[in-house]
């Protein structure tokens, strides 16, 4: 099944479907209802610290094909996942680097 997810309303039937219901448990028990990212800086951030939401690292409406895919889910606690959504305001990390190999060495 690909959900449809081109409106707000859409999205929200989605999220609100059996479907994601149950997938949304399943990836939260596969994880050990613990943070992502926060497991990859050693903080366990689990249910008891923070709302937990499970999120799409292929964002939903690129890729409505993956919707359910496990492989493309992941816990995020409130704060993470408020992060995840800023960093798209902020220039992609590729620009930095070829400015730093513009001037390898003269920085350093
Ligand atoms: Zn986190």
């Amino acid at each position: 099944m690909i959900p449809v997810v081109e409106t707000r309303q859409d999205r929200a039937a989605f999220y609100g479907s059996h479907e994601w219901k149950a997938k949304r448990l399943e990836i939260l028990e596969r994880d050990n209802y613990e943070c992502a990212w926060c497991k990859i800086e050693g903080r366990v951030t689990s249910i008891e610290h923070s709302r937990l939401d499970v999120d799409h690292i292929i964002e939903l409406k690129d890729r409505p094909d993956l919707a359910l895919d496990s492989s493309s889910l992941r816990i995020l606690c409130a704060d993470c996942h408020n992060k995840r959504h800023k960093r798209f305001n902020y220039r992609p990390r590729k620009k930095e680097n070829a400015q730093s190999k513009k001037f390898p060495e003269s920085f350093k």
